[in-house]
């Protein structure tokens, strides 16, 4: 499988070119060159299959050529059977109405569904560095969540040193805890003095100092890494197998931020899983919501939520689907995304956004109708949904065309992640899970530091020699 960028300015690239570089430098994003098929009898023998099966199957293709088939089950059995989940079926189903499911994506250790793809992305980066006796260094910015899904993705693995920056005293408590009291001796976590702005500056400059990014081997797991969209694939495969795909459609609705889940899902549709309708939930900071209803990108300032994950004003992976709808012509896509950098906007033609409104139906929530969902269907169910889980169920009730087809809302996050909104919502305070109860009262490991280049490089320089 060749992978080539949406901008049309890098040479086709491998898997293994594609995993460890993240972005294209042209500065695209990769994409298969194109989408492998699997027929009806081919998906219909995947069911009653383990997660890891499933898997296997359908990431296979795409990993062709840098694995072996037996390298990729091995990762795999490792991440998701002997692993860190704690639900054996790892993104179970529960019905909360006729016709209306909630899958489960938060039994991984942070409990939130980048775990899914992040604990595979460990394993994956660790198997190919270790082949090609290489080591690199993670450095990302957090205010909150993916540092703590990226440091559970990285300890143990030998062949990464990760350093995470968060903004002190302006992450939660359990976020914090989560990131900190991870004691392994290849995680560095640095409590910034500044703000989250500070830390992802901080982050671009050590990026952008050529001796020090070559020195440390530097690198990145963000969101627009190919190999976690296609880890991402694997559970609307397995979700719609468990309703009766291939012989019977499935509808999913998905909250929505960088574009990363939801984009996995059409993925899962173009290699031929019968996904009838696709819904996008934004909460308040609806640049997508908007883009579907007028064919107009436009960004504004971002507004705090209580779905904080969501609070995103540019939605990176967008550009892979921009690519498709026009038809690969790279050229217009540079100039889309030049108008939306220099002008903060850009517009499709009205046949585009007819095809795009085929492709995705999309819905926002305000913070009302979060809460209001949150406490309707613990109400009417008994089930408690987190803020985030609560926009996506907001969009799929509000969007649905085709009440007989089963519809599945995905839940991205547990609800004690958010035990502060979810509790003004419904009234119930939810309790973190077993292996998380003792969470607080864990020992932390944390270096403060100014927010300064030079030193910052020096702590990481120190703190990597072996
Ligand atoms: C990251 C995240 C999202 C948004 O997912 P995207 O792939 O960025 O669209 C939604 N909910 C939760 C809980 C998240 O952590």
């Amino acid at each position: 499988m060749k992978y080539i960028s949406t901008r049309g300015r890098s040479e086709p690239a491998s898997f293994e070119e594609v995993l460890l570089a993240g972005m294209a430098p042209d500065g695209g994003l990769y994409i298969p060159e194109c989408w492998p098929r699997m027929d009806e009898r081919a998906i219909a023998a995947l069911a009653g299959r383990s997660y890891v099966e499933v898997a296997h199957s359908v990431i296979g293709p795409y990993v062709a050529g840098a694995l072996s088939d037996e390298e990729l089950r091995c990762l795999l059995v490792k991440t998701y059977e002997e692993g860190n989940f704690t639900h054996k079926a790892l993104a179970p189903l529960v019905q909360v109405d006729s016709n209306l499911f909630i899958m489960e994506l938060f039994h991984g250790p942070t409990i939130a569904f980048k775990d899914y793809a992040l604990q595979f992305l460990g394993n994956l980066f660790d198997h190919i560095l270790e082949k090609r006796g290489e080591r690199v260094t993670i450095v990302g910015a957090t205010s909150g969540d993916t540092g703590s899904a990226a440091i559970e993705a990285c300890r143990g693995c030998k062949n990464i040193d990760i350093f995470i920056l968060h903004p002190k005293g302006r992450v939660s408590e359990v976020q914090r805890k989560q990131m900190t009291s991870v004691n392994a001796p290849n995680v560095h976590n640095i409590a910034l003095h500044g703000d989250f702005d500070d830390c992802q500056a901080l982050v671009k400059e050590m990026f952008a100092d050529e001796t020090f990014r070559k020195d440390m081997n530097l690198s990145a797991v963000n969101s627009i890494n190919w190999a976690r969209i296609i880890a991402q694939t694997v559970y609307y495969f397995a979700g719609a197998l468990a309703l009766g795909a291939p012989g019977r459609k499935v509808s999913f609705a998905v909250p929505t931020g960088n574009f990363g889940n939801v984009f996995a899902a059409y993925v899962g549709k173009q290699m031929g899983l019968p996904i009838d309708q696709l819904t996008i939930g934004t909460n308040r900071n609806d640049i997508l919501t908007r883009f579907f209803e007028t064919g107009a990108m436009t960004r504004e300032t971002v507004k705090p939520t209580i779905s904080p994950s969501m609070d995103i004003q540019v939605s990176s992976n967008f550009e892979r689907y921009l690519f498709g709808l026009l038809d690969h012509d790279s050229a217009r896509l540079c100039a889309m995304m030049n108008d939306f950098k220099t002008e903060g906007a850009f517009l499709v033609t009205s046949a585009e956004l007819e095809r795009a409104r085929a492709d995705f139906t999309a819905c926002r929530s305000s913070e009302e109708d979060t809460a209001a969902t949150i406490r309707t269907i613990h109400a009417e169910t008994g089930y408690l949904l987190d803020p985030h889980t609560a926009v996506g169920v907001h969009a799929a009730l509000t969007g649905r065309t085709d009440p007989s087809v089963p519809l599945v809302a995905l839940a991205c996050a547990h609800p004690a992640k958010f035990p502060d909104a979810v509790e003004k919502a419904s009234g119930i305070r939810p309790p973190l899970p077993d292996h998380l109860a003792d969470l607080l009262e864990r020992e932390e490991l944390v270096s403060e530091l100014e927010n300064d280049l030079v030193r910052a490089e020096e702590f990481v320089r120190a703190a990597i020699i072996r």
